[in-house]
């Protein structure tokens, strides 16, 4: 038999035991996800880090599940090291699966505090960029949350273009049309909803009114703005090939 400290609490153990294995045989509890009783420890999963004094007499950090006990052992398993090794466990892995509610149960039960569930949202803000700077409008902007921010309606008022959306690299951002309306929203939270307009050739609402009024304000006196201006993209493809189509005819 051998005789180790687990939090200042003498336990014995049989020789070959992992920390692990005794602290669970006298009920003192150590998180852990990766350890099975049946396979051969892998140390994968990190959580399981308990503070020893080295050799040497520096305190570290090692995973109670590969480290085996031997006389004399000191270990401990909540001092402020390892909370912090395990804190930066728990992160990792929830990284790697937020879905995880097992995680998060072991997280709290452990008092760590795990960072809020990702959105989806990279922080780029190339939509709040290309909003304010080429659409012109500043409907978009960064504000402040407890999680470091997140993309919200700004002052401008949204016109629909979708411009955002197109540009976003995750596709987080959602433009629906529905009913007649426009829909543009971040993740749920809405930034603007605008009624549609019907294309003059084939009837299909395609564009919102208040996008084609800044088209024709932004570019006046292009000829595809004055000519297509109230036709959906088909149409004027439709339109623009049978230009071409009856030019070559004429030049026969
Ligand atoms: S859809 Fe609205 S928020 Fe997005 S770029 Fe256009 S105006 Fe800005």
């Amino acid at each position: 038999m051998i005789e180790i400290t687990i939090n200042k609490q003498p336990i014995t153990c049989t020789e070959g035991q992992t920390v692990l294995e005794a602290a669970r045989s006298h009920n003192i509890s150590i998180p852990h996800l990766c350890f099975h009783p049946a396979l051969k420890p892998s140390g994968a999963c990190r959580v399981c880090g308990v503070e020893i004094t080295s050799p040497t007499g520096r305190q570290t950090v090692m995973l109670s599940c590969v480290l085996k006990v031997k006389p004399g052992l000191v270990v401990l398993t909540d001092s402020p090291l390892v909370r912090s090794h395990r804190q930066k466990a728990f992160v990792r892995l929830f990284r790697m699966a937020p879905q995880a509610h097992r995680i998060r149960d072991l997280a709290h039960r452990y008092r760590v505090d795990l960072p809020p569930e990702p959105d989806g949202c990279i922080r780029c803000r190339l939509c709040i960029r290309v909003c304010q700077e080429i659409v012109k409008v500043g409907a978009l902007k960064m504000e402040k949350t407890a999680a470091g921010g997140q993309v919200a309606k700004g002052d401008g008022q949204c016109i629909g273009c979708g411009t955002c959306a197109n540009l976003c690299p995750t596709s987080v951002i959602q433009v629906t049309d529905h009913d007649g309306v426009r829909t543009v929203a971040i993740q749920g939270r809405m930034v603007g909803q605008l009624p549609l307009e019907r294309c003059e050739a084939c009837g299909r609402m395609y564009a919102t009114a208040d996008f084609l009024n800044r088209v024709s304000h932004i570019s006046p006196g292009h000829p595809d703005t004055k000519e297509h201006h109230n036709l959906c993209p088909a149409c004027v493809k439709l339109m623009s090939t049978r230009a071409m189509t009856e030019k070559a005819h004429l030049k026969k």
